[in-house]
């Protein structure tokens, strides 16, 4: 195949001598590349690789909140609305002004209501299509990731990972709770294991989980 660059760019590749940075560049262009094809490249494009970069920083697709804007909406524009009053002396004056309710991501970015609906879908075509690693709610689709933290028994002194835990069942749920060692359990008013919950790994679930 032939390729053609520009001068700046055949300068440029001069300056790069450790071919292992040129690579991981090339795989990160292309990452995000494969991102912005699936989230698209708009208002709301941004909005959600806003959402999957904070995503991937802390393991899980962070909940997404809800709050009143005085601001309109920058995907699609729509603004606070005007309640006039409709008799009396003050007919046609204004009333309130209903504000816009966002959606915002953790670091601020947001959307309309109408808007965050239309990014739900495309986030679902995200997480069904490109492989994210992190965890997310299985409100989306079937989420194939769990966020393992480090745990260590104070019954027997075990450490590792929930993920290498034996699965319990606590009447409403089962999950990874018990001491791979002994009969210690994450459980509630029990203080068998300590969880960091500042350390962890994505780790792909189990076929029992
Ligand atoms: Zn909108
Ligand atoms: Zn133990």
């Amino acid at each position: 195949m032939f390729v053609d660059f520009t001068e700046d760019q055949l300068l440029k590749l001069d300056g790069i001598t450790d071919s292992s940075d040129a690579m991981a560049k090339i795989a990160r262009i292309k990452e995000e590349r494969q991102l912005r094809l699936v989230l698209g490249t708009d208002h709301i494009g941004v909005f959600l690789s806003v959402l999957v970069n904070e995503a991937l920083t802390i393991g899980e697709l962070d909940q997404v909140r809800t709050f009143k804007s005085e601001t309109g909406c920058m995907q699609c524009g729509v603004q606070p609305k005007d309640v006039l009053f409709k008799s009396g002396p003050r007919k046609g004056l204004v009333k309130e002004t209903m504000p816009v309710e966002k959606y915002r991501t953790r670091s601020g970015v947001s959307v309309c209501r109408e808007c965050w609906s239309a990014a739900r879908i495309r986030l679902t075509t995200y997480l069904q299509t490109v492989k994210p690693k992190f965890e997310w709610n299985e409100v989306w689709t079937p989420c194939p990731y769990v966020k393992s933290r480090k745990v260590s028994c104070k019954k027997c002194g075990w450490n590792g990972h929930q993920h290498e835990m034996l699965m319990i069942f606590n009447g409403w749920r089962r999950y990874r709770g018990q001491c791979a060692r002994c009969d210690g359990r994450i459980e509630f008013l029990s203080d068998d294991m300590s969880v960091d919950y500042g350390d962890w790994m994505i780790v792909e679930k189990a076929n029992d989980e």
